[in-house]
């Protein structure tokens, strides 16, 4: 009996530490079975390749629920959902990753701007600023402060817009001089709106010190001079302008010859309208042009001076230097008497009218949008300057 209970005794130890070592065997084995060929992940791909996304998701929730630490395979599922506009199951998945506290730097990273992009594929703008804002100081720095970008200009938050374009001028390679003269413009107009003419003064000025190539700010600030009666001095910034910026001038015509008028200098801007018109003709310069001579004209006591030409013949040569212009013809057919007036004038004159309206307006270079308003950025794709100075019939 004493011989069986001491090797019980020695024998219990030994079987316990024999059977620890095959359980930790057996777990290895699970493990290293489970990283050699993971084949629920394997099967997600699979059906991703084959373009089963549905198939794909659920064999990807069974790799992640069997390994809980696999944070590619949360990317990739969260990526899956976000494609197919499932944002709130991607979410909930990047936020999950995001609350893990074993996410190295890197990953985290990772994880808030796959969380950016999800809110804004989603269209919830105001979660996606958040987000982005987070990215400061990450390698997605930069592509967040565009992202931002666009959100500000998209929803007109243009002091914050400029901030961030003052970042990225900073931090990016490209220049946004331009864009942030635009956004200085825009909160220019918002205060001469509000009646605050000077601070709109005062952004027009920055605007104008920061692109001074730019034609905007000084035909923004001579119009707000014009409202303020401030004739001469927005015949000076325009007539400046007309140097730096001549193909422009479609744009500010006809400020240029109300500056000009209200200035007492008629005479420089006639010459200077008519310089440009002959060397790029525009309906818009052109009618400049016409109001001009037609205000020194009637300034002009009768004294046997040759009148200037009438406005008329002005439509006239502009249809032979523009062959087919419409807005020259209806235009010209507005002043004309003709035979049988009363009867077929209106008829005519509607028809004509009807088709050169179209040929009135501004169109997007770089999406086609057109409309009777010059924008400097585009309701349609958000460009700036993308509109040319002309009428779509002078393009
Ligand atoms: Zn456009």
């Amino acid at each position: 009996m004493d011989f069986d209970l001491s090797w019980l005794l020695l024998g219990l130890p030994v079987a316990f530490v024999l059977g620890w070592l095959a359980s930790r065997l057996d777990l290895r084995q699970l493990r290293l079975e489970n990283r050699q060929a993971p084949k629920a992940y394997f099967r997600g791909l699979n059906f991703l390749l084959n373009e089963q996304q549905d198939q794909a998701i659920d064999a990807f929730i069974e790799a992640v629920q069997n390994d809980p630490d696999t944070q590619e395979l949360h990317f990739a599922l969260g990526n899956l959902f976000r494609r197919r506009g499932e944002y709130q199951r991607a979410v909930r998945v990047h936020e999950h990753l995001l609350s893990r506290g074993d996410l190295n730097r890197a990953d985290r990273d990772r994880a808030q701007h796959a969380l950016a992009q999800d809110f804004l594929s989603a269209g919830l703008l105001d979660r996606a600023e958040v987000a982005l804002q987070k990215l400061e100081g990450t390698r997605f720095e930069n592509e967040s402060r565009l992202a931002l970008l666009a959100i500000y200009e998209r929803s007109r938050e243009w002091a914050q817009a400029e901030a961030v374009a003052a970042k990225l001028d900073a931090s990016d390679q490209a220049s946004y001089a331009a864009r942030r003269a635009h956004h200085l413009c825009e909160q220019a107009a918002e205060h001469s709106t509000r009646g605050n003419a000077d601070e709109a003064l005062r952004l027009l000025q920055e605007a104008a010190q920061l692109a001074p190539q730019a034609p905007r700010p000084p035909i923004d600030t001579a119009a707000l001079l014009l409202r303020q009666g401030r004739a001469a001095e927005a015949w000076g910034t325009l007539s400046a302008l007309a140097r730096t910026a001549p193909l422009a001038l479609p744009l500010y015509a006809a400020a240029l010859q109300q500056a000009a008028q209200g200035a007492g200098e008629q005479a420089a801007a006639t010459a200077l309208l008519h310089e440009r018109y002959e060397a790029e003709p525009s309906i818009d310069v052109l009618e400049a042009l016409m109001a001009l001579e037609a205000s020194m004209q009637s300034a002009v006591p009768a004294d046997g001076r040759p009148a200037p030409t009438a406005s008329r013949d002005r439509y006239l040569e502009h249809l032979t230097r523009v062959p087919g212009s419409l807005l020259a013809a209806s235009r010209w057919l507005a002043g004309e008497t003709l035979r049988d007036d009363a009867r077929t004038h209106p008829p005519v004159q509607r028809a004509l009218d009807q088709v050169a309206r179209p040929q009135m307006r501004y169109r997007c270079a770089a999406c086609g949008f057109e409309a009777h308003q010059y924008f400097w950025h585009c309701p349609g794709c958000q460009a700036w300057d993308s509109y040319p100075p002309r009428r779509v019939e002078e393009l």
